[in-house]
């Protein structure tokens, strides 16, 4: 799907730098695995790309339409789900609802891990503001990002700690002064954002009929800024298991490639840091994202069965 990602005039990111107090160090993409660029697509362009795929390879959508419940079958297993004007049977229900899924509370999925931090992010796009690729900035207990999207804008977040939460532009100039002087010079958003904050955790992934994958088995503060790719790689691991594997090696999967990511972004929220610690902290969880990459480097192209 990368193809129309790039159509829809994503930009494409070569260099990531992170801004700390005593300096900034620029990192550049080195291309691999055929991928020679990151990408932030909006989630209108995103979901709508992944929308008409997964249309043209044979699902069928019901949009506007809420699950308020699951159906069980006579021994106990799920076997469905119903709402209103919703009633579809199925020998696999799969979870993909969310952080606070309902599929998740029906089955009362057990948290296996939970992590204790919650930052709070403020996230809101900018017009007018160049972003040399990914910027990130830490300092003072605050985390601020920049993320080039489409339509020319970029997204500029800040995150902190609930019981340090100020406005938006004073967290900004905590994490880096010179990103909050760029950005107070581009054309203001009509419209903040606030996510207040979650603490992470670890879902046990499926049970008898049903199965959770994105946010709804797995969430982690988004700090990471790796949610995105995290749901997309266990949808890959949970179709590959549905068509000629085992839901057991699924979450054993998940949970091998995501354990290390979930405890270190959970250090990084608890914004609890000083400098050296958060370039310690940041280079683990690089090192934790290369299990992952390792993971989808064995993914073939082997078109999974419908
Ligand atoms: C502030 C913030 C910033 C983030 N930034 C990034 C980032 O920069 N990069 C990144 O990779 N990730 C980021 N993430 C994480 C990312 O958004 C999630 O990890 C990702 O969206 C998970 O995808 P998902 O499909 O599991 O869940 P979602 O994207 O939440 O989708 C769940 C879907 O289920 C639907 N749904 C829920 N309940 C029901 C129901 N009962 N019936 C019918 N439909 C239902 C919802 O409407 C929604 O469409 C961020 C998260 C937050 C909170």
């Amino acid at each position: 799907m990368l193809d129309e990602i790039v159509a829809a005039g994503t930009p494409p990111v070569h260099t990531t730098i992170f801004h700390y107090e005593d300096g900034s160090v620029p990192v550049t993409i080195k291309p691999a695995n055929g991928v020679d660029a990151l990408y932030a697509p909006r989630r209108t362009v995103l979901d709508r790309v992944l929308a008409d795929a997964a249309w043209d390879a044979g699902a069928e959508f019901r949009f506007e339409t809420t699950v308020r419940d699951v159906v069980r079958d006579d021994s106990g297993a799920v076997g469905g789900v119903v709402g209103p004007g919703l009633d579809v049977r199925a020998g696999l229900v799969i979870g993909a609802d969310g952080i606070n899924s309902l599929v998740a509370r029906r089955v009362n999925a057990r948290v296996e891990r939970q992590a204790r931090h919650a930052g709070t992010v403020v996230y809101c796009y900018w017009e007018g503001l160049d972003a040399a690729g990914y910027e990130w900035a830490y300092a003072n207990g605050a985390a601020a990002g920049l993320i080039p999207t489409n339509d020319g804008q970029v997204v500029v977040f800040t995150g902190t700690a609930p019981r340090r939460a100020r406005p938006y532009q004073k967290v900004l100039a905590a994490a880096s002064p010179e990103l909050a002087e760029r950005v107070a010079a581009a054309k203001a958003p009509l419209r903040m954002r606030t996510f207040r904050g979650e603490p992470g955790f670890m879902r046990t992934a499926h049970g008898r009929g049903w199965a959770l994958v994105g946010d709804a088995g797995y969430f982690k503060d988004p700090i990471s800024s790796h949610g995105i790719t995290d749901a997309l790689r266990d949808a890959e691991l949970l179709a590959r298991a549905v068509t000629h594997g085992s839901l057991a090696e699924y979450q054993a999967t998940r949970d091998a490639v995501s354990a290390d990511l979930l405890t270190v972004t959970d250090r990084v929220a608890s914004y609890g840091w000083d400098t050296d610690e958060i370039r310690g902290l940041l280079r683990e969880l690089s090192a934790s994202m290369s299990h992952e990459i390792e993971l989808i480097n064995t993914f073939d192209d082997e078109e999974v069965a419908a």
